[in-house]
C-alpha cells in the first residue's frame, strides 16, 4: 500500500466512510480537514472562529487556516501511513501539500477520485442528517457548485504527475471500495 494517499471527491462522496475503512484494513491514520476544522470551532479556538462563517456559506475556508491547521496535525504523523480526505480542495492547496509533503521526506503515492453524479451527492447529504450546520439545502448545492469550479485543475495536476486514479463512487460502500483499495495498493 502506499504510504501517503488523498482521497477526493464532491461532498457527500463517501470518502470519510472509505478513509474508515482504509484506516481499519490498513492502519491508515485519517487526516479530515473538515474534520478538524468542526473540532476546532467546537473547541472555539481562533482558527474554529475564524472558519466558522466560511463553513456555514459552503465556501471554501482560506488556505492560510487550513494549511495551519494541517501543519499542526501532520506534527504527529512520523512513520504513519496516512490518508487526506478533504486536504487539497485546490490546485494550489494541491501544489502546496506536494512541497510540504517533499519537507517531510514523503510523497503522495496516489489521488484516488471518487466520482459522484451531482443529484446522488445531494440527496445522500440531506438524507443523512447529522445535525452538522452545513448539511442544508441551500450550503450544499454552494459547496458543490465549489468543487465544480476547484476540482478539474486538481485533476490536471495529478494526471501530470501520474497519480490520479478514478473510482465509481455511486455503487454501495463494498462496491466502491473494492476499486478504492486497488487504488490504494501500490499496484493500482
Ligand atoms: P464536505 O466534503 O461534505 O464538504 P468537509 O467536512 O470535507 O465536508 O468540509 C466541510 C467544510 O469545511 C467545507 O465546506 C469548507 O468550508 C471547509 N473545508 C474543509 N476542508 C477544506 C480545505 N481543504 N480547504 C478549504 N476549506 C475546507
Amino acid at each position: 500500500m502506499h504510504r501517503t494517499i488523498a482521497l477526493l471527491g464532491p461532498p457527500g462522496s463517501g470518502k470519510g466512510t472509505q478513509a474508515a475503512r482504509l484506516q481499519e484494513e490498513f492502519g491508515y491514520t485519517p487526516l479530515s480537514t473538515g474534520r478538524l476544522l468542526r473540532a476546532a470551532r467546537q473547541d472555539g479556538t481562533e482558527i474554529g472562529r475564524r472558519a466558522g462563517a466560511y463553513m456555514d456559506r459552503g465556501e471554501l475556508v482560506p488556505d492560510d487556516l487550513i494549511l495551519a491547521i494541517v501543519r499542526d496535525a501532520v506534527d504527529d504523523f512520523e512513520g504513519k501511513a496516512l490518508l487526506f480526505d478533504g486536504f487539497p480542495r485546490t490546485r494550489a492547496q494541491a501544489e502546496t501539500m506536494t512541497q510540504g509533503l517533499a519537507q517531510l521526506g514523503r510523497e503522495l503515492g496516489a489521488a484516488i477520485l471518487i466520482d459522484v453524479p451531482d443529484d446522488v451527492v445531494v440527496e445522500r447529504i440531506l438524507g443523512r442528517a447529522q445535525g452538522r450546520s452545513d448539511d442544508n439545502p441551500e450550503t450544499v448545492r454552494e459547496r458543490l457548485r465549489v468543487y465544480h469550479g476547484e476540482i478539474d485543475p486538481m485533476i490536471s495536476y495529478y494526471e501530470g504527475l501520474g497519480l490520479l486514479r478514478r473510482v465509481d463512487g455511486a455503487g454501495d460502500p463494498d462496491a466502491v471500495y473494492a476499486q478504492v483499495r486497488r487504488s490504494a495498493s501500490a499496484e493500482g
